[in-house]
Formats: C-alpha cells, sequence, structure tokens
C-alpha cells in the first residue's frame, strides 16, 4: 500500500490515468492487489481504517473516477488473467484487460469476437459497467448485455459470483450502474461472438456547408441499414482531405463476405449530396484491427481531455439544427463531435443499464496547453446546452456528473439501484458517482 505523503505515492495517484487534466482530489491511499485474496484484504483494511473505496481497472474514465479524496483506491493492473472455454464460447478476464489491445487478439486467434469498446487501450472493467458501447452496438446489443457472471468482493469483503441465478442483484447492477456499482468486480464472464468472415466499410466526406442536407437523410434512413452495419457520422480534421473539419459518413459492415457487406451498404448509395463528396470509398474491405488503429489515432495518449454527450430524440427538423454548432464550430484540429446510430433501438434486457436512443452524440476536445482548459470547456458546455430540447438523457461513459448530471438510468433502475446499496453498502463502503453536491440522485436528472 502506497499512502499519501509517502514516496511514488504520486505516481500511483495518477500514471495509469489517460485524461491529463488532472484533478487535485487526494486519495489517502493507493493499494495494487496482484490476486483475488488481496482484493479482498485491501477491502477489509479499508473497512477497518474508516475510508471508503475507489476502484480503478483500465483508468480510462474520463472525469478519473477512481481519484477521491480520502478514499483507498484498489488499482486492479496487477490482476492479469485471461481464459477462454471453447465448450462454451465464454471468456474470463481481469478488469484491468483492454478489450481491444489484449482481449481482441486473444480471441481472434481462437475465431470468437467480444463486442468491446472502440479505442483499444480502454479496460474492460469501467466499460462493461457502464454498459458497454462496443463495436456495431446498435445490432449486436450492449457489451454488457454479453457479461454471463462476475466475481465480486463485497462490502463485506467476501468474494462472490453474480450471475442469473445467484446474487441476483449484484448481476443487475453491474450490468450498467458504471461508477455507482457496489463492489469490486475481480472477474468478468463473457459471451463471445463468431470472428466475423469479412468487414469492410464506407466512408464519404463531405464540406460542412452539407451537414443539414447529409444529417437529415442520414436520420431518416439509418434505421433501415441492416443490423450488422455499425454507422457513425463524425466531423474531425483531416489536413489529407481538406485544411479545416469535415463531415464523414462511415459505414462499418461487419459480415460474412464481400456479397453481404455490398448489399448491406447499398443504402449509403443514396446519400443525396454524394456527387459533392470529397472523397467516397464505396464497399472496401478493412479489418478490425485497421480499425482499431485509426481509433488509436483519433483518441492521442498525453493529452487533456473534455468529453460530453446526448441521447437525442426528435424529428430531422429539430435535432439537426440543435446538433449542428457541435458538428461545425470544432474548437481545435484535434476536436471530434460523434454521431452514433442505435436504430432501431433494440429493447434490452432486465439490467441497471436502462437509458437510450436513436441517437447518440458525444464531442471529444483534446488538448495540450492548459492556458485552453476555460476555452475548451465553455465551447463544450455550449454546444451542449444547443441539445437540451432534444436530449432525452446521458451514457456514463461519456459524461462527467459534475459538470451536466442528467439521466443516465430510468428513474426505477435509479429506485432500484438504491435500494440494492441499502441492502449491499448500507454504510456506503464503495464511493459511488462523483456527481454535484447539490443533486441528490444524478441519475434522474
Ligand atoms: C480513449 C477512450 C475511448 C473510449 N471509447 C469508448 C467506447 O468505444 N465505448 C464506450 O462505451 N466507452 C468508451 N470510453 C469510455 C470508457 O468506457 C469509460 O471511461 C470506462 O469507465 C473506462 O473503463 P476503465 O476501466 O478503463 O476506467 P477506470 O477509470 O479504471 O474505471 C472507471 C470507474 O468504473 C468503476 N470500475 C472500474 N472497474 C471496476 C471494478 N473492477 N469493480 C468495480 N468498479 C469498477 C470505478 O468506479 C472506476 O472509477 C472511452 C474512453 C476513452 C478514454
Amino acid at each position: 500500500m502506497i499512502s499519501r505523503g509517502t514516496a511514488g505515492f504520486e505516481g500511483a495517484r495518477v500514471d495509469r490515468i489517460f485524461n491529463r487534466r488532472l484533478p487535485e482530489r487526494q486519495p489517502a491511499a493507493v493499494v495494487r492487489p496482484e490476486t483475488e485474496a488481496d482484493v479482498v484484504t485491501a477491502v477489509r483494511l479499508a473497512r477497518d481504517r474508516g475510508w471508503q473505496v475507489a476502484v480503478r481497472s483500465g483508468g480510462h474514465s474520463w472525469a478519473q473516477w477512481s481519484l477521491r479524496d480520502d478514499a483507498l483506491v484498489i488499482d486492479l493492473g496487477g490482476l492479469r488473467e485471461m481464459e477462454y472455454d471453447a465448450a462454451t464460447g465464454i471468456v474470463t478476464a481481469s478488469p484491468s484487460t483492454q478489450g481491444g489491445a489484449e482481449l481482441a487478439p486473444y480471441l481472434a486467434e481462437r475465431g470468437r469476437f467480444f463486442v468491446g469498446g472502440h479505442c483499444p487501450t480502454v479496460g474492460i472493467g469501467g466499460f462493461l459497467l457502464q454498459g458497454g458501447q462496443g463495436w456495431n452496438a446498435r445490432g449486436w446489443g450492449w457489451a454488457a448485455e454479453y457479461v454471463v457472471a462476475v466475481d465480486v468482493v463485497t462490502a463485506d469483503g467476501e468474494l462472490v459470483r453474480a450471475d442469473a441465478t445467484q446474487n441476483t442483484d449484484l448481476y443487475w447492477a453491474a450490468r450498467g450502474a458504471g461508477p455507482g456499482f457496489p463492489g469490486v468486480v475481480t472477474r468478468f464472464h463473457l459471451q463471445t461472438r463468431p470472428l466475423p468472415g469479412h468487414v469492410a466499410h464506407t466512408v464519404q466526406a463531405f464540406d460542412l456547408a452539407d451537414f443539414d442536407e447529409v444529417m437529415t437523410w442520414l436520420h431518416e434512413t439509418h434505421g433501415t441499414v441492416a443490423d450488422t452495419v455499425e454507422i457513425v457520422a463524425l466531423t474531425r480534421t483531416d489536413p489529407h482531405l481538406a485544411p479545416g473539419p469535415v463531415l464523414l459518413v462511415t459505414a462499418l459492415a461487419m459480415v460474412d463476405d464481400q456479397h453481404e457487406a455490398d448489399q448491406a451498404l447499398a443504402p449509403f448509395r443514396t446519400n443525396p449530396a454524394i456527387d459533392r463528396a470529397i472523397l467516397v470509398i464505396d464497399n472496401e474491405p478493412t479489418t478490425p484491427e485497421a480499425e482499431r488503429a485509426r481509433q488509436l489515432e483519433d483518441n492521442p495518449e498525453g493529452h487533456r481531455w473534455a468529453v460530453d454527450n446526448a441521447w437525442l430524440s426528435g424529428p430531422a427538423s429539430e435535432v439537426v439544427p440543435a446538433m449542428r454548432r457541435a458538428y461545425t464550430t470544432l474548437p481545435n484540429e484535434k476536436a471530434f463531435t460523434i454521431w452514433f446510430s442505435m436504430a432501431p433501438l433494440r429493447a434490452l434486457p432486465d439490467m441497471a443499464f436502462s437509458v437510450q436512443s436513436e441517437i447518440y452524440l458525444a464531442a471529444y476536445v483534446p488538448w495540450e496547453d492548459p492556458v485552453d482548459d476555460e476555452r475548451h470547456q465553455a465551447w463544450l458546455a455550449s454546444v451542449m446546452a444547443d441539445l437540451a430540447p432534444v436530449t432525452v438523457g446521458q451514457y456514463l461513459g461519456d459524461s462527467d456528473l459534475r459538470r451536466r448530471p442528467h439521466r443516465c438510468l430510468s428513474e426505477e433502475a435509479s429506485a432500484r439501484l438504491e435500494q440494492v446499496y441499502a441492502e449491499r453498502d448500507p454504510e456506503r463502503l464503495f464511493v459511488g458517482y462523483l456527481a454535484q453536491a447539490s443533486v441528490r440522485r444524478p441519475l434522474v436528472g
């Protein structure tokens, strides 16, 4: 254990944190378990010392949720396990496993695939607990839907298995409560999918002047596209295409063969602005590795970040104008805003994750100089304010509940989670949500 004020504490506090706009929050100590037994010991130690517990898996929370004042940080980076059972198709993995950089290649060697996060370095721990918007979530669902069991150290310091038949309250909460989960997950048991036989993409680039026409067409069209296609529209700067930001419509088909990809991607040929496109790539073969490498480039390490998001709902005539400034006024050349299709909306199973809509919008602003902190955060706040009339909630994964709390769980799920807390962690050993002090129940906005 490395206590505050001792050598090595600052490194243990922040070295594994992705967002380098580091907060001042000072935990009491950081512990780095190497076994499940160490996690049990750490939880019991926190109880004895009267500390709360914060957990870190991959360290990629934008709002650095693992850093909490006066808490014991249980940093799971040293728990390393990955095992695949060919008979069931279930992989077990430690929470700090990187979904794209570690789990994906391990499974690919075995002909299997998991709907992990887009950026390869994200830890599966925080990602899965908050729902997990992985590859082709619109067709294949939330990654949390593939969690068949979790092993959990509870507030009592007991190691238990939670699944559909035992400790079902924890199993329910582990699929969506995110940083509000009352326990430390030490192992995930995940159902895998067959590795797609063929991956191909369509990419169309447009001048921002075409934004309204293209996005109105996409709004009307995306719900009709085959459920094997991930659809993302984004604006970003690519000097190979234009000096300033461009609008990119991207469609990634994960299918069996070239013919199926051609059919699945056909609707994108109906884009009414296609004759004005700066670039058209139509049904070109690609690979999951190439797609992940691109994500790594778009999400550079060593940067300060401000990120926000919204679930949008409404007709194109209301949604498109509300989105316009988030896409057409990016504050620097590394910033990007994505529009991620979830249409047609799939019904969710009974799990804590409970708020979504057909359109997910998230804006990401990386920068390096602290002098830009206020300007970039002000830009983000102002474009998110434009979206308020068409916003129905937000996704925990890209949220900072201290800056803009909005509904992340349904009212019913939020009440049920409070019940789980009352039974599992009445003394609030686990830190829970980092939200505005004035908001009692940030999840219901
Ligand atoms: C570059 C980048 C790309 C991203 N891309 C995606 C994406 O494609 N899809 C998506 O859905 N999200 C994405 N995210 C968001 C990401 O999934 C969340 O930030 C997630 O919380 C990161 O998980 P982590 O384990 O790395 O983070 P951490 O910061 O380690 O964990 C976040 C919090 O989750 C809780 N937690 C984590 N592990 C445990 C555990 N084992 N037991 C109990 N509680 C735990 C704790 O409260 C912890 O503080 C991205 C983030 C980044 C930085």
